[in-house]
């Protein structure tokens, strides 16, 4: 049973190490950032609340997140385990989490964090060209991810769950790393 959560800044990496766990594990790569850009782009109700949040850099509010969230985490191909990248974004989704586990029977095997220096990133998330990978929209979701998402660390490392893995490196070592922890 793989039931990992990535944190780690935007540029750490977590989307593709996420989606070469999941083929290797076989097991569902849930991505928040993929399925609202789906939303945005098929103009979904979600899709039209969110985008403004999006372009701008800023969080989409909780309450659009943590249904979608929950829904997701009660399809029947989650049972053999699954990958949370880009959630929970800020403490209160990561105590939402919990309880949501509690709630299906599960919890979480490993919470992977990929460091990788600012500096790092802002030259990584400028080569990438998404829509929202322009430079200021890129220091706004810097600044978001240390004032929201930086708490979530402390929260999952007080209560020991969390795995720290060197994201400033090539792929190829982040995965080899990420799996030494999961296959431990
Ligand atoms: P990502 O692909 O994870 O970098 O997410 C892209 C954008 O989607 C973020 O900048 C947020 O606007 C939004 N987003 C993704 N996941 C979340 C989340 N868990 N909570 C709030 N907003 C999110």
């Amino acid at each position: 049973m793989k039931k990992l959560i990535f944190l780690g800044p935007p540029g750490a990496g977590k989307g593709t190490q996420a989606q070469i766990l999941s083929s290797s594990y076989h097991i569902p790569h849930i991505s928040t950032g993929d399925i609202l850009r789906k939303a945005v782009k098929e103009q979904t109700p979600l899709g039209q609340k969110a985008q403004s949040y999006m372009d701008q850099g800023e969080l989409v509010p909780d309450h659009l997140i943590l249904d979608l969230i929950k829904e997701r985490l009660s399809q029947p191909d989650t049972e053999k385990g699954w990958i949370l990248d880009g959630f929970p974004r800020n403490v209160s989704q990561a105590s939402f989490l919990q309880t949501l586990l509690k709630d299906l029977d599960s919890a979480a095997d490993y919470v992977l964090n990929l460091e990788v220096p600012d500096e790092v990133l802002v030259a990584r998330l400028l080569g990438r060209k998404r829509k929202d990978d322009n430079e200021d929209t890129i220091r706004r979701r810097l600044e978001i991810y240390h004032k929201d998402t930086v708490p979530v660390i402390s929260f999952y490392s007080d209560r020991h769950m969390l795995k720290a893995i060197n994201g400033n490196t090539s792929m190829e070592k982040v995965t080899a790393s990420l799996k030494a922890i999961i296959d431990e």
